[in-house]
Order: C-alpha cells, then structure tokens, then sequence
C-alpha cells in the first residue's frame, strides 16, 4: 500500500533535513517547506514537492499545502519544526527578536496546525507532531522569550491533543535539549554564543545531532494509529539542565 504525505516545515536544515531524509527512505510522499528552496531541492528526494514559504505567510502556506495535497493526497501528519532561536537578556535584547520568534514559532506553528487540523479531523486520522524543547519545560539564562514561545507550544499542543482526540487525530510533542544544528548560530549576542559553546565544551561537546531527534519522531508517527505518543524529551545524556 502507497504511504501517505507527510508535511515538514522547516526542512531546509538541522531537525527538519533529517527527519525529511529519514521518513523519504522509509517511502513517504513529502512536501517541504522553508525559506531556503535551494536547500530543499539541494536534498534531491523522490515524491517530494519543495515550496518557498515562510510559515508567518498563512496564505502562502495554505496554498503549498493545497498544492501538495493535490499531487500526494491528504497529510496524514505535519511535523511542524520550523523555529529560530535569537538568545538576549530582557535588558538588551530588541524588541524585534521577540517578535521574530514569536511569529515563527508560536503563530507560524499555528499556521501549520490550521492548515491540516479541519480535514484530519473530518477524515478521522491524521497526526500534528509539534518541535518545541526543553525550553518548554524549563527555564535557562538569556531564554526569556525563547522559552516563553516554547512554553506556549506545550500548552497549546496539549490543549490541541484534548480537542482532537475524540476524532481518533493525534497530537505529539518532540521536545529535544541541545542539538547540533544551526540553531545557535543566529544568536546575534556574541557573548551568548560564545557561553553556549563554553557550555558545550564543559560536557564533552556531545550534544543530540538532528538524526537522533528525526528517529524520535519517526518512532512517535509509525506507532499504531490508535497509540498517541503525547510528549517525548530528549537530551544528550551528559545534559544536566
Ligand atoms: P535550524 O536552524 O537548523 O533549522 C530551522 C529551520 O526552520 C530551517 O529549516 C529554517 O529554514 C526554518 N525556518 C526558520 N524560520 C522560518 C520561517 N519563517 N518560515 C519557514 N521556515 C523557517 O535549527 P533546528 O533544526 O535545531 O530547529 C528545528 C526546531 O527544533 C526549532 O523549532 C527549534 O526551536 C527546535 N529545537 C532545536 C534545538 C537545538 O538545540 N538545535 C533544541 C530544541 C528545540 P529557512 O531558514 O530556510 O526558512
């Protein structure tokens, strides 16, 4: 039997590069979206349809999807992974940093929700597997609104999974500690990067790497229909916060 579309946005790189590789090996259909076409297409998957959005862009996402759905039939899952980032202290940082990630990771995660949520309900399967992070449970130093956009995808996924659960849809949250990706790169504090790299050299510089939280959520998708994985964190082993 044909395997079904699956959505990811945020796959031109890190946790979203590897979860599109691994679940194309495994013979899904995908659409990926980013910013960053030429690395999508630079991934040279079968079946997959590649689209520029950027997931603030409601309009622009609906119609990717609209079009990807057309090709492959209905999603039975998005992976909604696209986020950023821009670590500050709340005495330094611009105002414009909170609301980049605020837009991208709590109202472009929505975004995504809202384009798949309405038919997988209607057709009584589907899964939203949502990307958030430790920081949605936790609290770290210069992570004020980081943490405060993960937090809200916690809350509103776990809110979500009880909306959607008597229509048999699923709600998974991933939450993963420190991965090797280019998360950290876009810090534009240059102290902050500099402390996050002396961090990871004080535990041995082993952090996740994409493909291990790309397995996490492959396992949390191919569980039977009727198992719904609600929330897996993971960390390197040596992370102690
Ligand atoms: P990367 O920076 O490698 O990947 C981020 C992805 O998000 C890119 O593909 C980027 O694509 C995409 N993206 C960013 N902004 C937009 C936008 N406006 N529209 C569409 N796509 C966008 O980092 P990761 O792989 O680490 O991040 C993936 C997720 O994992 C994020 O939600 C992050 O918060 C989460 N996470 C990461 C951790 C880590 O330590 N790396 C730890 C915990 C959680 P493009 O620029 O081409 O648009």
């Amino acid at each position: 039997m044909s395997k079904p579309l699956i959505i990811i946005t945020g796959a031109s790189s890190g946790i979203g590069e590897a979860t599109a590789r691994l679940l194309s090996g495994l013979g899904y259909p995908l659409l990926l979206l980013a910013r960053r076409l030429d690395r999508l297409e630079a991934l040279d998957l079968p079946n997959t349809m590649c689209r520029k959005v950027d997931i603030t862009d409601r309009i622009a996402l609906l119609a990717a999807v609209a079009e990807g759905e057309a090709k492959y039939g209905p999603a039975d899952a998005i992976v909604n992974n696209a986020g950023l980032m821009l670590l500050g202290d709340m005495t330094e940082q611009s105002p414009d940093e909170w609301d980049r990630m605020l837009d991208v990771n709590v109202k472009g995660l929505l975004n995504g929700i809202h384009a798949v949520v309405r038919n997988m309900v209607a057709r009584r399967h589907g899964t939203i597997i949502n990307v958030s992070s430790t920081s949605g449970r936790k609290t770290y130093p210069s992570h004020v609104a980081y943490v405060g956009t993960k937090h809200a995808v916690h809350a509103l996924s776990e809110n979500l999974r009880e909306e959607v659960a008597p229509h048999n849809v699923r709600v998974t949250l991933i939450a993963p500690g420190a991965c090797n990706t280019e998360l950290q790169t876009i810090t534009t504090n240059q102290s902050i990067k500099d402390g996050f790299k002396a961090w990871k050299e004080s535990i041995g510089g082993v952090i996740l790497q994409p493909e291990e939280v790309a397995e996490t959520i492959r396992f949390a998708y191919e569980m039977p229909q009727n198992v719904c994985i609600r929330e897996i964190m993971l960390a390197s082993t040596n992370q102690t916060v």
